[in-house]
């Protein structure tokens, strides 16, 4: 799923550098490459392309990463691709 922007300027994604130990992990786990290496600890790259999905947070040892799945509705996306727009609900309150 490279190179495929999500939303623009919504992604709750944050990242704590402070608390970071450089496992990688994050950069393995992410579906859209998002998190990147750089000078031992990890970075953010391109923010866009987060879709919340939650992955990198669920699997840091660290906590240094955050986000708020669902506020993007990523299972909408995911949905979509698989039963088409009509069919697709993310289960947020207000969604469908
Ligand atoms: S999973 Fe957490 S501790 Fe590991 S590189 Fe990513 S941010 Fe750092
Ligand atoms: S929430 Fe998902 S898409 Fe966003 S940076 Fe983390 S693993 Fe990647």
């Amino acid at each position: 799923m490279r190179n495929m922007t999500y939303l623009p300027g919504v992604s709750t994604l944050t990242l704590d550098t402070s608390r970071c130990n450089g496992c990688r992990t994050c950069t393995l786990v992410c579906p859209h490459a998002v998190l990147k290496m750089a000078n031992g600890h990890a970075v953010i790259g391109n923010r866009d392309d987060c879709m919340e999905c939650g992955a990198c947070a669920l699997n840091c040892p660290q906590e240094a990463l955050r986000v708020t799945p669902g506020v993007g509705c990523a299972a909408y996306v995911l949905q979509t691709w698989f039963k088409g727009k009509e069919a697709a609900c993310c289960g947020e309150s207000g969604c469908c």
